[in-house]
């Protein structure tokens, strides 16, 4: 009779707390809904239609809005696009509600807020497809080639585009042209890829095991044509971390970390116990103070490799790697304060001795 109620009330546990448990992964990222080449076409399809004013309008309805409401979003492309009020996304690919996860910002920019609802998009929702859309006469590319004055929280905003727009400019000069817009909006839609790709982790690691495909397209706002650019032409180097301008997938910071390290350690067994009877002669006050700059030193070591490695990692660090972060340092001050000392408690003790007597600082 027990293990009867036992499996009662475990089965009524699942079915209670299943609606709670569905939406953590609401769409199940894993389940492939399309191919990433077949989210494209379908773009490519309504964007022909668009362009052609043969709209279909689809999935707009109440029925579709009922539909999406109560069984959730699945939507099969993830598009980062320019605030633009000319380039409305669910128009320019002919695309219904529940469609198009967007991502809409003032020069179709990537940084951090950007950044994670792209992460939303594609590794929660499962996308297959990532988009990132620039757009003819865009105005925010325009102000950076412009060297425009910007106020506010503009600047933070715009200088995710600077270096599109100094690409474009090492090739074709200073001088403001069509041009010269036109390169610069297409290396903003690289720069933006390229911020992803190295910022990301989920999103470089969904690219990495073809769950998800991410290609570049700038929208005409004159003829409404999306033109295609592909995938970023630097994709493999972006995702083994080899781009220029990009720490290499070696973890730099760690082995100059460690690399420093040693050199201290090696410094301080060079200056302090290689001559035992030397060491033996050294006042405690003279040990604590080689054992705590060491210390110190490695801290710094320690502290400056692991925040480069973090800040490359961007918003993945878990919480363990923290507080591994932070306990590292910790045991190297506290092992060297031991080793130049003996002991702490010891040297503390005869330290406030010496100071009582009087013989601080000159030995024994
Ligand atoms: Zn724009």
């Amino acid at each position: 009779m027990k293990p009867n109620v036992l499996i009662v009330c475990l089965v009524s546990l699942c079915v209670l707390t299943w609606p709670a448990r569905e939406p953590a992964h609401a769409a199940g990222a894993d389940t492939p809904m399309m191919s990433p080449d077949e989210a494209l076409q379908r773009l490519r399809d309504g964007n022909t239609r668009f362009q052609r004013d043969k709209r279909k309008n689809p999935e707009q309805g109440p029925a579709r809005r009922v539909e999406v409401a109560q069984k959730g979003q699945r939507p099969f492309v993830t598009v980062v696009g320019c605030s633009d009020s000319r380039v409305p996304l669910e128009h320019v690919f002919d695309a219904g509600i529940g469609e198009l996860f967007v991502v809409r910002v003032a020069g179709n920019v990537c940084d951090t807020d950007e950044i994670g609802s792209v992460e939303y998009g594609t590794d929660h929702l499962g996308t297959p497809l990532l988009v990132v859309l620039g757009h003819s006469r865009c105005g925010a590319v325009t102000a950076v080639l412009k060297g425009e004055e910007v106020h506010g929280s503009i600047p933070q905003l715009v200088d995710n585009i600077v270096p599109a727009a100094a690409r474009a400019k090492a090739r074709l000069g200073e001088a403001f042209s069509n041009e010269l817009l036109n390169a610069a909006i297409e290396q903003n839609v690289w720069q933006s890829i390229q911020d992803v790709l190295t910022r990301s982790h989920a999103v470089s690691e969904r690219v990495k095991g073809k769950k998800l495909k991410i290609v570049g397209a700038i929208y005409d706002l004159e003829n409404g044509t999306v033109s295609w650019l592909g995938e970023h032409p630097d994709q493999a180097s972006l995702l083994t971390g080899h781009a220029a301008g990009h720490g290499p997938a070696l973890p730099l910071g760690f082995i100059g970390a460690g690399a420093g390290i040693l050199v201290v350690a090696l410094g301080f067994y060079l200056l302090f116990f290689f001559d035992r009877t030397r060491f033996r002669r050294m006042t405690v006050k003279r040990r604590m103070i080689g054992g705590n700059v060491a210390a110190t030193l490695m801290t710094l070591f320690a502290t400056a490799g692991i925040a480069w490695e973090f800040s490359r990692m961007g918003s993945h660090v878990p919480l363990w790697a923290w507080a591994l972060a932070l306990a590292i340092p910790a045991a190297a001050m506290l092992a060297f304060s031991l080793l130049a000392t003996g002991s702490i408690m010891d040297s503390f003790k005869r330290i406030v001795k010496a100071v009582k007597e009087g013989r601080v600082g000159t030995g024994r």
